[in-house]
């Protein structure tokens, strides 16, 4: 096995289990190695910390498997970790029964670079690195074993593969799937497009979110922008809603969100509207024509995918922002998300606060939002915290 010697100074990281050691780091690759192989991790006085993959082709040159000198990267491996992080989510009270569940989040979850999702029989792996690549009938395997699924599919299909060097992959990796799927999210069924969804067919992220937005809905004008398949709408509907306006560009998402709600004959379909339409322009229209609402949902794409985005994505979500709170009824709620790992939590609330100054009106953070607990935030991984939401009433 290769060695990868750390430049003097450099394990403090390490030691502190922050999984991933950037090119800066290294001092030098002692003996051969190929993407996604596992090296020996060493200090630069020759103190073995740790094993990892290898990849050369990226800024984050190698990624922890494990931080001790003792334990083998080997199939046994990953057929554990799997099964304890399969085992962390059953033991939680509001994930074990979840049809639709994140089983492994990465880097958070001791297993960089691997995301998988259960959606009710069909596991769906993303593996977007060279190490998690190479492990992928291990983990398969693994997955298999923890959860008895019927089909395993692969959605390797993420922009940050090019990093890495990897070309997209995508595909059938066992089983079958079944000719429809759908899921039941806090009471309220939703189709899952595995194969041509976004991310791995479902942003299971916003559940609790979801959840929250419908208990806030009762009686209330809804405006959900960015809508995907209609997961906010369908639970504003759920929780009693008078009305549910929701924004989307793609026409196939509106598609899947009406589909979603005939899935649903319990809630009131008269009280849904579809619109497509890009946000930035309908919310100014929408101001034009004197529309107003009593809550508004923004959860728009990734506008910084990193922090070298950060100013260009602060304008956007500003404009929307602004918007936002000006479309608003007094008392008034707007729940307004990032999932841009490049703009921390910190930022983002700025942003926001000055966005309620630019529309004059004065507002109050009434819940703080985050992803769900199948999306844990690894202690020593700060950089996995991605989704953050404000709640902001407004007076
Ligand atoms: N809130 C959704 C997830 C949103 S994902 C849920 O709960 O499932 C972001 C969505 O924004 C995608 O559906 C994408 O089609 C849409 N989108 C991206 N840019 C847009 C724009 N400028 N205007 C309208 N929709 C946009």
């Amino acid at each position: 096995m290769a060695r990868l010697i750390l430049q003097q100074g450099k394990e403090r990281p390490v030691l502190r289990r922050h999984p991933w050691i950037f090119a800066g780091s290294v001092d030098h690759l002692d003996g051969r190695a190929r993407p996604g192989d596992t090296v020996e991790v060493l200090s630069h006085d020759g103190k073995l910390l740790g094993r990892a993959a290898w990849s050369p082709e990226s800024q984050i040159r190698a990624r922890m498997w494990s931080f001790d000198a003792d334990t083998s990267i080997d199939h046994a491996f990953f057929k554990r970790r799997v099964a304890d992080c399969v085992a962390r989510r059953m033991a939680h009270p509001h994930l074990r029964g979840q049809d639709g569940l994140r089983l492994i989040h990465g880097e958070s979850d001791g297993l960089p670079g691997v995301i998988a999702d259960r959606f009710g029989p069909v596991v769906v792996v993303q593996l977007t690195s060279a190490g998690a690549d190479k492990w992928r009938e291990a983990i398969v395997a693994g997955l298999k074993q923890a959860t008895g699924c019927t089909a395993v599919y692969e959605r390797s299909d993420s922009e940050v593969r090019k990093l890495e060097g990897l070309e997209p992959v995508s595909g059938l990796l066992d089983g079958e799937l079944p000719a429809s799927l759908s899921i039941v999210e806090n009471g309220v069924r939703m189709e899952v497009d595995v194969v041509g969804g976004h991310k791995t067919g479902f942003y299971l992220d916003q559940r609790d979110n979801r959840l929250l937005t419908g208990q806030l809905a009762a009686g209330r004008s809804v405006l959900n922008c960015f809508c995907y398949t209609g997961g906010f709408s369908l639970q504003a509907l759920a929780g009693g809603a008078a009305s549910v306006l929701s924004i989307d560009s793609s026409g196939p998402a509106l598609a899947t969100g009406a589909r979603n709600l005939a899935l649903n004959p319990q809630l009131d379909a008269s009280r849904a509207e579809w619109m497509e339409a890009d946000v930035f322009e309908a919310l100014r229209s929408l101001r034009a024509e004197g529309r107003t609402f009593d809550l508004i949902i923004l959860d728009p794409p990734k506008f910084a995918p990193s922090a070298a985005h950060a100013q260009r994505a602060s304008r956007a979500y500003r404009d929307i922002n602004i918007l936002g709170f000006r479309l608003l009824n007094p008392g008034g709620i707007l729940m307004t998300y990032s999932c841009s790992g490049g703009i921390g939590q910190e930022l983002f609330q700025s942003i926001v606060a000055s966005s309620a100054v630019d529309a004059g009106v004065e507002a109050r953070i009434i819940h703080r939002l985050s992803a769900a607990a199948d999306h844990p935030i690894g202690l020593s991984v700060p950089e996995g915290e991605y989704l953050k939401g404000l709640a902001c009433q407004v007076g």
